[in-house]
Protein backbone atom coordinates (compact mmCIF):
# COMPACT_ATOMS: atom_id res chain seq x y z
CA UNK A 1 0.00 0.00 0.00
CA UNK A 2 3.08 2.28 0.77
CA UNK A 3 4.41 1.59 -2.17
CA UNK A 4 1.73 1.95 -3.97
CA UNK A 5 1.20 5.40 -2.32
CA UNK A 6 5.07 6.35 -3.32
CA UNK A 7 3.67 5.67 -7.02
CA UNK A 8 1.07 7.81 -7.40
CA UNK A 9 2.99 10.71 -5.48
CA UNK A 10 5.86 9.93 -8.22
CA UNK A 11 3.73 9.83 -11.12
CA UNK A 12 1.26 12.86 -9.81
CA UNK A 13 4.24 15.25 -9.60
CA UNK A 14 5.23 14.23 -12.60
CA UNK A 15 1.84 15.03 -14.66
CA UNK A 16 1.03 17.51 -11.88
CA UNK A 17 -2.49 15.75 -11.62
CA UNK A 18 -4.26 15.67 -8.25
CA UNK A 19 -4.28 12.85 -6.65
CA UNK A 20 -8.00 12.77 -6.19
CA UNK A 21 -8.95 13.04 -9.76
CA UNK A 22 -6.43 10.13 -10.99
CA UNK A 23 -7.54 8.15 -7.78
CA UNK A 24 -11.53 8.37 -8.77
CA UNK A 25 -10.67 8.08 -12.69
CA UNK A 26 -8.84 5.22 -11.64
CA UNK A 27 -11.56 3.52 -9.94
CA UNK A 28 -14.38 4.49 -12.27
CA UNK A 29 -12.35 3.18 -15.52
CA UNK A 30 -11.30 0.28 -14.02
CA UNK A 31 -14.47 -0.84 -13.39
CA UNK A 32 -15.47 -0.33 -16.61
CA UNK A 33 -12.19 -1.87 -18.18
CA UNK A 34 -11.83 -4.47 -15.68
CA UNK A 35 -10.76 -6.85 -18.48
CA UNK A 36 -8.43 -4.28 -20.58
CA UNK A 37 -6.39 -2.85 -17.77
CA UNK A 38 -4.75 -4.52 -15.37
CA UNK A 39 -4.38 -2.41 -11.74
CA UNK A 40 -0.70 -2.19 -11.92
CA UNK A 41 -0.32 -1.69 -16.22
CA UNK A 42 -3.28 1.27 -15.71
CA UNK A 43 -1.24 3.19 -12.83
CA UNK A 44 1.91 2.91 -15.10
CA UNK A 45 0.15 4.76 -17.76
CA UNK A 46 -2.17 6.62 -16.18
CA UNK A 47 -1.22 10.02 -18.20
CA UNK A 48 -0.97 8.40 -21.32
CA UNK A 49 -3.95 6.53 -20.77
CA UNK A 50 -5.98 9.82 -19.90
CA UNK A 51 -4.43 11.44 -23.26
CA UNK A 52 -5.70 8.34 -25.11
CA UNK A 53 -8.94 8.18 -23.93
CA UNK A 54 -9.32 12.06 -24.68
CA UNK A 55 -7.40 11.05 -28.25
CA UNK A 56 -10.20 7.82 -28.57
CA UNK A 57 -13.08 10.10 -27.57
CA UNK A 58 -12.27 12.74 -30.39
CA UNK A 59 -11.01 9.38 -32.67
CA UNK A 60 -13.92 8.02 -32.04
CA UNK A 61 -16.61 11.30 -33.10
CA UNK A 62 -14.03 11.87 -36.07
CA UNK A 63 -13.96 8.41 -37.08
CA UNK A 64 -18.83 8.11 -36.87
CA UNK A 65 -18.13 11.38 -39.34
CA UNK A 66 -15.66 9.81 -41.70
CA UNK A 67 -17.92 6.38 -41.66
CA UNK A 68 -21.37 9.20 -42.37
CA UNK A 69 -19.52 11.05 -45.10
CA UNK A 70 -17.68 7.77 -46.35
CA UNK A 71 -21.00 6.13 -47.08
CA UNK A 72 -22.51 9.10 -48.74
CA UNK A 73 -19.89 9.17 -50.78
CA UNK A 74 -20.63 6.07 -51.81
CA UNK A 75 -23.95 6.98 -52.42
CA UNK A 76 -23.03 9.74 -54.43
CA UNK A 77 -20.49 7.84 -56.72
CA UNK A 78 -23.29 5.23 -57.65
CA UNK A 79 -25.17 8.88 -58.98
CA UNK A 80 -22.20 9.46 -60.52
CA UNK A 81 -21.80 6.55 -62.31
CA UNK A 82 -24.87 5.43 -63.01
CA UNK A 83 -25.66 8.70 -65.26
CA UNK A 84 -22.28 8.41 -66.79
CA UNK A 85 -23.22 4.71 -68.04
CA UNK A 86 -26.79 6.45 -68.86
CA UNK A 87 -28.42 3.63 -66.81
CA UNK A 88 -30.99 6.67 -65.23
CA UNK A 89 -31.15 10.11 -63.53
CA UNK A 90 -28.32 11.26 -61.37
CA UNK A 91 -29.37 9.57 -58.19
CA UNK A 92 -27.65 6.72 -55.61
CA UNK A 93 -27.89 5.26 -52.61
CA UNK A 94 -27.18 2.33 -50.21
CA UNK A 95 -28.17 0.64 -47.72
CA UNK A 96 -25.63 0.13 -44.57
CA UNK A 97 -26.28 -2.29 -41.55
CA UNK A 98 -23.83 -3.06 -39.08
CA UNK A 99 -21.44 -0.24 -40.90
CA UNK A 100 -20.99 -2.62 -44.16
CA UNK A 101 -22.79 -1.23 -47.60
CA UNK A 102 -25.15 -4.19 -47.92
CA UNK A 103 -27.15 -2.93 -50.97
CA UNK A 104 -26.50 -0.38 -53.53
CA UNK A 105 -29.22 1.01 -55.87
CA UNK A 106 -28.81 3.63 -58.85
CA UNK A 107 -31.48 5.23 -60.80
CA UNK A 108 -32.05 2.88 -63.67
CA UNK A 109 -35.70 3.68 -64.92
CA UNK A 110 -34.43 4.50 -68.88
CA UNK A 111 -31.96 1.69 -68.92
CA UNK A 112 -34.70 -0.91 -67.58
CA UNK A 113 -37.65 0.91 -68.98
CA UNK A 114 -39.08 0.82 -65.33
CA UNK A 115 -40.27 3.80 -63.94
CA UNK A 116 -40.10 2.78 -60.26
CA UNK A 117 -36.17 1.98 -60.54
CA UNK A 118 -35.54 4.93 -58.13
CA UNK A 119 -32.11 4.37 -56.76
CA UNK A 120 -33.59 4.03 -52.96
CA UNK A 121 -36.42 1.47 -53.94
CA UNK A 122 -33.81 -0.91 -55.66
CA UNK A 123 -31.22 -0.54 -53.20
CA UNK A 124 -33.90 -1.29 -50.49
CA UNK A 125 -35.09 -4.35 -52.61
CA UNK A 126 -31.95 -5.51 -52.84
CA UNK A 127 -31.15 -5.04 -49.02
CA UNK A 128 -34.57 -7.02 -48.24
CA UNK A 129 -33.35 -9.76 -50.60
CA UNK A 130 -30.13 -10.32 -49.13
CA UNK A 131 -31.48 -10.30 -45.74
CA UNK A 132 -34.28 -12.12 -46.92
CA UNK A 133 -36.71 -10.32 -44.70
CA UNK A 134 -39.38 -7.58 -45.38
CA UNK A 135 -38.55 -4.98 -42.98
CA UNK A 136 -34.96 -2.83 -42.68
CA UNK A 137 -34.44 -3.06 -39.08
CA UNK A 138 -31.36 -1.99 -37.85
CA UNK A 139 -30.30 -0.36 -40.84
CA UNK A 140 -29.25 2.96 -42.51
CA UNK A 141 -29.90 4.64 -46.24
CA UNK A 142 -27.67 7.19 -47.38
CA UNK A 143 -29.20 8.50 -50.75
CA UNK A 144 -27.34 11.53 -52.94
CA UNK A 145 -31.01 13.19 -53.01
CA UNK A 146 -33.57 13.84 -50.66
CA UNK A 147 -36.28 10.89 -51.58
CA UNK A 148 -39.52 11.61 -53.86
CA UNK A 149 -42.81 10.55 -52.45
CA UNK A 150 -42.73 7.10 -53.51
CA UNK A 151 -39.25 5.92 -52.17
CA UNK A 152 -40.48 8.02 -49.23
CA UNK A 153 -43.39 5.76 -49.28
CA UNK A 154 -40.55 2.25 -50.11
CA UNK A 155 -38.70 3.81 -47.25
CA UNK A 156 -41.44 4.16 -44.50
CA UNK A 157 -42.87 0.52 -45.64
CA UNK A 158 -39.03 -0.75 -45.53
CA UNK A 159 -38.65 0.72 -41.61
CA UNK A 160 -34.79 1.66 -41.76
CA UNK A 161 -33.31 2.92 -38.54
CA UNK A 162 -32.37 6.50 -40.60
CA UNK A 163 -32.10 8.29 -43.44
CA UNK A 164 -29.53 10.53 -44.48
CA UNK A 165 -29.88 12.53 -47.91
CA UNK A 166 -27.30 14.50 -50.00
CA UNK A 167 -29.24 17.35 -52.12
CA UNK A 168 -32.39 18.45 -51.21
CA UNK A 169 -35.37 18.44 -52.94
CA UNK A 170 -35.10 21.76 -53.89
CA UNK A 171 -31.59 21.28 -55.28
CA UNK A 172 -33.27 18.37 -57.65
CA UNK A 173 -36.05 20.72 -58.61
CA UNK A 174 -33.45 23.27 -60.07
CA UNK A 175 -32.37 20.64 -62.52
CA UNK A 176 -35.53 19.11 -63.64
CA UNK A 177 -36.58 16.49 -61.05
CA UNK A 178 -38.99 18.43 -59.53
CA UNK A 179 -41.58 15.95 -57.80
CA UNK A 180 -42.95 18.58 -55.96
CA UNK A 181 -46.68 18.21 -57.80
CA UNK A 182 -47.12 14.70 -56.71
CA UNK A 183 -47.33 16.04 -52.95
CA UNK A 184 -49.96 18.69 -54.41
CA UNK A 185 -51.86 15.62 -56.24
CA UNK A 186 -52.39 14.10 -52.49
CA UNK A 187 -54.42 17.06 -51.09
CA UNK A 188 -56.61 17.65 -54.69
CA UNK A 189 -59.78 15.87 -55.05
CA UNK A 190 -59.70 12.07 -57.23
CA UNK A 191 -61.07 13.94 -60.26
CA UNK A 192 -59.04 17.15 -59.76
CA UNK A 193 -56.05 14.72 -60.16
CA UNK A 194 -53.84 14.74 -63.12
CA UNK A 195 -54.32 11.41 -63.77
CA UNK A 196 -58.01 11.26 -62.28
CA UNK A 197 -58.74 8.51 -60.00
CA UNK A 198 -62.68 6.85 -59.12
CA UNK A 199 -63.85 4.50 -56.81
CA UNK A 200 -64.73 1.12 -58.18
CA UNK A 201 -66.24 -1.68 -56.39
CA UNK A 202 -65.98 -0.95 -53.15
CA UNK A 203 -67.69 -3.86 -51.62
CA UNK A 204 -66.05 -6.01 -53.79
CA UNK A 205 -62.67 -5.17 -52.59
CA UNK A 206 -63.78 -4.97 -48.70
CA UNK A 207 -64.65 -8.66 -48.87
CA UNK A 208 -60.40 -9.45 -49.38
CA UNK A 209 -60.40 -6.94 -46.42
CA UNK A 210 -62.55 -9.11 -44.72
CA UNK A 211 -60.73 -12.14 -45.54
CA UNK A 212 -57.58 -10.98 -44.76
CA UNK A 213 -58.93 -10.26 -41.12
CA UNK A 214 -60.49 -13.39 -40.65
CA UNK A 215 -56.96 -15.20 -42.09
CA UNK A 216 -55.29 -17.43 -39.18
CA UNK A 217 -52.22 -18.16 -41.28
CA UNK A 218 -51.17 -14.72 -42.08
CA UNK A 219 -48.14 -13.12 -41.93
CA UNK A 220 -49.18 -10.25 -40.10
CA UNK A 221 -46.45 -6.60 -40.94
ZN1 LIG B 1 -37.69 8.09 -55.82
Amino acid sequence: MFLLGVVILFFNKLKNLPIVVLLKDFFKEDKKQKNKYKRSSYLFTVPKYKESRNFNIAFQKHKTMNTHEHFMKAAINLAQNGMDCNCGGPFGAVVVKDNKIIAEGSNSVTSTNDPTAHAEVLAIREACKSLNTFQLDGCVIYTSCEPCPMCLGAIYWARPDKVYFGATKEDAAEVNFDDHFIYDEIELNFNKRHIPFENLMRKDANAVFEAWLNKEDKTAY
